[in-house]
């Protein structure tokens, strides 16, 4: 008979296994493994927890998660600040740039809009995008949503509210899986998206 293991043992098997990936198993693997860890590694580990969670903020610009006011990418003189590149999230980011091949900023929106789940333009960063826009130099916004019915709605009303702006709105080239997410797409991909892009 399976018996549910109880206080720090039971705790620690039980928040390892709320992590994405992670089934009962291999949480009750991990546990047994920090139990056996050395004591300065394991209480690292629960400071680098700690650190990500008080330390890191969103970006001032463009919302992308930093330690500073201003991400590096947004620090950065070398990056083009005409283009922006719209992101449901800042792993989409991170899988960009592995890409390697975008040489603008980004917006981070934090999600994307679900009216379904009650996520409306207010939850996400889009009065911020917008003022951004309105305050002038940049001259092309790409929409780097992910290929979903959520995320082609969130590129779609984007557009609209970006139309009056003036500014250039595109959108990245099919290709990449409809249904799944950026961060599943490898660098070629991304880069040929990027490439292919096309005006709203
Ligand atoms: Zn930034």
């Amino acid at each position: 008979m399976d018996t549910e293991p109880v206080g720090a043992i039971g705790g620690l098997m039980r928040e390892l296994g709320k992590l994405p990936g992670i089934g009962p198993k291999t949480a009750e693997r991990l546990t047994h493994f920090l139990l056996g860890a050395k004591r300065s590694d394991v209480l690292a580990l629960a400071d680098a927890l700690r650190a990500v969670k008080d330390e890191i903020r969103p970006c001032r610009q463009c919302c992308n998660l930093t330690e500073g006011d201003l991400c590096v990418l947004c620090a950065d003189p070398r990056r083009d600040a005409s283009v922006l590149c719209v992101v449901e999230q800042p792993r989409d980011l991170f899988a960009l740039e592995r890409s390697a091949t975008y040489r603008g900023l980004y917006h981070v929106l934090h999600g994307r809009l679900a009216p379904l789940d009650g996520i409306g333009a207010e939850q996400l960063t889009i009065d911020k995008l917008l003022q951004r826009v309105r305050a002038g130099g940049v001259r092309e916004v790409i929409m780097a949503t992910n290929p979903t019915l959520e995320g082609d709605g969130t590129a779609l009303y984007l557009a609209s509210e970006l139309a009056a702006t003036g500014v250039r709105v595109t959108r990245l080239a099919r290709g990449l899986p409809s249904g799944s997410g950026l961060e599943f797409a490898n660098s070629q991909m991304l880069a040929d998206a990027l490439e292919g892009r096309r005006t709203f």
